[in-house]
C-alpha cells in the first residue's frame, strides 16, 4: 500500500463524505416540501368539511371520509418529521418537544422514553 492509495482513499473518503452531505440536504428539502404540502392539504380538507356540513350536515358518510384522510395525512407528517429528524442526527421528545441526540434513547431533560423506530406511527 503505497503513499498514493492512501491520497486516493482518502479523497474518495472525503467525496464520499460531500456526496452524502449533498444528499442529505436534497433529502431534507423534500422532506420538508412534502410535509408542506400534505398540511396544505389538510386545511383544504378542513375547508371541504365545512361545505359539506354546511350543505349536507346528515351525510356522516362523506364527512367521516375526509376525517379519515386528514388523519392518515396527519400520520404520514409526524412519520416525515421522525425522517427529518433523522436525518438532523436529532429526535424530539414526546413528552417535552426537548431536541435530543439521535444516539440517546431516553430525553436527557424529562427521562421520556424516545421513538426508536418508524413502527411507532403504525
Ligand atoms: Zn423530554
Amino acid at each position: 500500500m503505497g503513499i498514493f492509495n492512501k491520497i486516493g482513499d482518502a479523497v474518495s473518503d472525503a467525496s464520499r463524505n460531500v456526496n452524502e452531505k449533498t444528499k442529505n440536504i436534497s433529502d431534507t428539502s423534500n422532506l420538508k416540501r412534502k410535509i408542506l404540502y400534505e398540511e396544505e392539504r389538510i386545511m383544504e380538507i378542513f375547508t371541504d368539511i365545512g361545505k359539506v356540513y354546511y350543505k349536507t350536515p346528515e351525510n356522516t358518510d362523506e364527512l367521516k371520509a375526509y376525517c379519515d384522510d386528514i388523519d392518515t395525512r396527519k400520520r404520514r407528517i409526524k412519520k416525515m418529521k421522525f425522517e427529518l429528524q433523522g436525518l438532523k442526527g436529532v429526535r424530539i421528545c414526546p413528552k417535552c418537544q426537548a431536541e435530543v441526540q439521535d444516539k440517546f434513547q431516553f430525553c436527557g431533560i424529562c427521562g421520556a422514553k424516545l421513538p426508536t423506530s418508524e413502527d411507532d406511527f403504525d
